[in-house]
């Protein structure tokens, strides 16, 4: 293991199911999460059974994107130097349509105007072929 350039973003080398999750959707460009091909229930974190009905099938779907805010934590002091140009940067946790959760950093938004059900739509941008991050922007009332 090498020594990490403190001043890049820090990016995370996904393992087991999660190293699927991120290879999908970096190669998608969009989010994606896993679909039981029995009950078709999706979700997030990916795991080996499906949490709805416990089948082993599943495959990858596409999400729509769309979701609402459910938490949220606002980081005011780095922790990387990669990270300074971005402070401060909220992560949240969004609950999809579709009926999973994913995490991701909040995007071309004040966490001011965040509340707990506000309406925000998923962005992928990958990284690499193994790692993409996800970003959330607030959708505009319409
Ligand atoms: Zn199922």
């Amino acid at each position: 293991m090498s020594p990490r350039d403190a001043t890049q973003k820090y990016t995370p080398s996904p393992d087991g199911l999660n190293a699927l999750f991120y290879a999908e959707i970096s190669a998608a460009g969009r989010l994606r999460a896993q679909r039981c091909d029995t009950c078709t229930a999706m979700q997030h974190p990916p795991r080996y059974r499906c949490g709805s009905c416990g089948a082993i099938g599943w495959s990858w779907a596409d999400s729509a994107g769309a979701g609402t805010a459910v938490s949220w934590a606002t980081t005011h002091r780095d922790v990387g130097l990669g990270w300074v140009a971005e402070l401060p940067y909220t992560t949240l946790i969004v609950e999809l349509d579709e009926g999973f959760q994913v995490i991701g950093a909040l995007r071309d938004a004040n966490y001011k105007d965040l509340r707990i059900g506000t309406r925000v739509d998923a962005h992928v941008e990958p990284v690499s072929e193994s790692f993409a991050r996800i970003w959330f922007t607030m959708r505009q009332p319409s």
